[in-house]
């Protein structure tokens, strides 16, 4: 049974429930995650408070210090990380260094801290009258993260949040939650004063018992759209700060001029990476009508070329979705598919590696479809890629625009007029140019629109210091 960390010490959930964790390649049980009670988080919450008064008056400097060690301590283990999270999530191993990666960037733009908090000064605001702007932390930070990212996500938030003088509670995804508890020895093994940094295991409860906390002071969520919106509902109800990136459907246009042997490149491995679970997936194409065929027809012969199976093994691109009640979803949705009259092209039902333990889905793409198909209004968040035919780029546009998501969206072509009149008419927050993945690097905002994210101030980047931070503006006469 997995423990919590509290206070810089494993302890056991309080409560008496528990879920089994699956390694998705195989269907063997890994681990048994508690299902920790409100009891559980109250603790965490009130030791992180209390750690909080003496953290926030740790000097910056000292505080990024004990980053720069715990960056070290992640690049000396990025690989064991990188089994850790292809083990418990099924992503190949590959894509899980990338990840570890992307989390260990996360910890360099926090260990900035002291640049990144500095305020701003006018010496002369009026006659001897001077004004500045201070930042401050806020207080004790609930961070609740989905299953697909155990290592970037969190480190989305707890990195900056604790650089800038917060403390921490985190509940990692019920269904990958081992690497939560390294990331945790490895933060100990750097220096982090006990109480700044917690784990609370658990689903539900956990999540509103961090939601309810009188002594939570901000809610950074990332997960499935209906949950995004409830924790943004009732985190605001409850009158703190929350960001919630939630789901999404990300679309990607290519136009006839497009190097059509490198977008589809790009956008099979968008697609079909990770298993089609990133929130960045490509899950639409629309194709210009003159090159759909071409487009389509290079697109299956990436996708037959792909070599799916245990994401430890040599030479894997393609694991398993992370659960069986995923894999029956997304078995669902291709006959949904096949109902609603779109065509499908490529069956990932039939590959070979479907019929082992593990739960696997060959690479999957429907032709014709259009926006009123499930298929299209759906995240199916798995190896099943849409593509509609269009006539041009403003019908591209419109089409995407119809989706109630607008996390990414990408384009594939040489036109740069047609690149500014996407870029100017587009509604998603992250735009690709002839790049399938256009994840912003931790110095940028990930910053979705619409149904895609509910709050003000995005993760990562200088919203992410602003959303972690309070600000005091003196105003002084010296006479
Ligand atoms: P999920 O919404 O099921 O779970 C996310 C977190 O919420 C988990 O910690 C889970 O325990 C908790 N949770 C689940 N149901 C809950 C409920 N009813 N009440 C309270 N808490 C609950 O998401 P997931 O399946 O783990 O992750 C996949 C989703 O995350 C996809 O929709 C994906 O697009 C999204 N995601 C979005 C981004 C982004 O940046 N926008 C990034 C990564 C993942």
């Amino acid at each position: 049974m997995l423990k919590n960390y509290v206070g810089g010490k494993w302890v056991e959930a309080g409560s008496q429930y528990s879920e089994k964790v699956y390694n998705p390649a195989t269907g063997e049980v890994i681990a048994e995650v508690p299902l920790s009670s409100q009891a559980d988080v109250h603790e965490a919450v009130e030791i992180a408070f209390e750690a909080f008064q003496e953290w926030r008056e740790v000097p910056v400097p000292k505080r990024a210090r004990i980053l720069f060690k715990y960056q070290q301590l992640l690049v000396d283990h990025q690989d064991e990380l990188a089994e850790i999270v292809t083990i418990e999530n099924g992503k190949s191993f590959k894509e899980a260094q990338g990840e570890v990666q992307r989390g260990i960037e996360n910890v360099e733009f926090a260990a900035g801290a002291p640049s990144l908090m500095m305020g701003e000064q006018l010496p002369s605001i009026a006659d001897g009258l001077e004004s500045g702007v201070y930042r401050y932390p806020i207080g004790v930070i609930g961070g609740i993260t989905p299953f697909n990212f155990p290592m970037m996500v969190p480190c989305w938030m707890f990195p900056m949040a604790i650089a800038t003088g917060n403390t921490f509670v985190l509940k990692p995804s019920e269904q990958t939650p081992l690497l939560a508890n390294r990331l945790a020895e490895l933060l100990e093994e750097a220096g982090l004063p006990q109480g700044v940094f917690n784990i609370v295991h658990g689903a539900k409860d956990v999540v509103n018992g961090l939601l309810d906390h009188k002594k939570v002071a901000a809610i950074s969520f990332v997960g499935s759209q209906p949950v995004a919106e409830y924790v943004y509902k009732r985190g605001t109800d409850n009158l703190k700060r929350v960001q919630a990136l939630s789901g999404a459907k990300n679309h990607s246009i290519v136009l006839r001029d497009a190097n059509l042997e490198h977008a589809t490149t790009q956008i099979v491995n968008a697609a079909f990476g990770s298993a089609g679970e990133r929130c960045m997936a490509a899950s639409v194409v629309a194709v210009e009508e003159s090159v759909a065929d071409e487009v389509i027809s290079l697109l299956i012969q990436k996708a037959n070329t792909i070599k799916i199976g245990n994401g430890l093994d040599d030479g894997v691109f393609l694991g398993p979705v992370i659960q069986e009640e995923h894999k029956q979803r997304t078995l669902g949705y291709i006959e949904t598919g096949e109902r609603e009259g779109a065509k499908l092209v490529r069956d990932g039902r039939n590959d070979e590696v479907v019929q082992q333990n593990g739960y696997y889905i060959g690479p999957t793409i429907f032709d014709e479809v259009t926006s009123e198909m499930k298929i299209w209004q759906d995240e199916i968040f798995a190896p099943v890629l849409s593509i509609a035919r269009v006539k041009d780029l403003d019908s591209a546009v419109e089409l995407t625009n119809q989706s109630r998501f607008a996390n990414g969206a990408c384009i594939f072509t040489n036109d740069g007029g047609a690149v500014r009149r996407f870029r100017e008419t587009i509604d998603a927050g992250m735009l690709g140019v002839n790049i399938g993945v256009p994840a912003p690097m931790a110095f940028f905002p990930f910053s979705g629109w619409k149904d895609s994210f509910y709050g003000d101030l995005h993760a990562n980047g200088k919203d992410g210091l602003a959303f972690y931070t309070r600000q005091k503006v003196v105003t002084s006469r010296w006479v």
